[in-house]
């Protein structure tokens, strides 16, 4: 409890508005390059030197403005070995074509309450069968996941799991950008291995 109805709406309308926020998708696009400069810095296990071996990527529901950095998944290959590294990403969850963000908020259950707000997501084109396709995810897929069986324990009172997405989002706190920032480093390590 604690939060308030109108809270929750205006929560959720921020983490829609990030959708169209290139300020927000360059912020994911410096953590993603933190991540990928971390693992070029070490050697492949077996002494190689990694290599970029970037995959291209056609994002979906990315504003225009970071496109370009957005049509590449970063990831290494070694020069000895030729195993691939691929570090993990808080712009895409998997080999989804839509960006992490679209898939965390555009699930968010639909609602009388939130009708308006959710429009937003329509906005950016995702099909209907696609967005019933994510929220099975949240709720069947994502619960059985190494992360969640991990991690779920961190969360006290226990997360709403008919509720997800929105019922994990809540228990990331801060400003818009921190707080969803944080949730999708939470659930970076998916983004290697769904
Ligand atoms: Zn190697």
């Amino acid at each position: 409890m604690g939060e308030s109805l109108s809270t929750k709406i205006e929560t959720i309308k921020v983490c829609h508005s990030l959708l169209h926020n290139p300020k927000f998708f360059s912020l994911l696009l410096q953590i993603d390059t933190d991540l990928a400069d971390q693992m070029h810095a070490c050697r492949c296990a077996c002494g190689g030197v990694l290599h970029r071996a970037n995959y291209p990527r056609k994002p979906k529901a990315c504003p225009k403005e970071v496109l370009g950095n957005f049509r590449s998944r970063w990831s290494f290959c070694c020069n000895l070995c030729r195993k691939r590294s691929t570090p993990m990403s808080v712009r895409f969850l998997g080999r989804r074509v839509y960006v992490a963000l679209a898939v965390v908020v555009v699930s968010v259950k639909r609602n009388k309450t939130n009708a308006a707000t959710t429009q937003a997501s329509e906005a950016i084109g995702v099909p209907e069968r696609t967005i019933t396709r994510w929220r099975q995810w949240w709720l069947h897929t994502f619960c059985a996941t190494p992360l969640w069986q991990a991690q779920s324990g961190r969360f006290m009172p226990s997360v709403e799991l008919s509720e997800l997405p929105q019922s994990l989002m809540a228990r990331f706190t801060g400003n818009a950008h921190e707080a969803m920032g944080n949730l999708l480093r939470f659930l970076s390590p998916l983004s290697v291995r769904i």
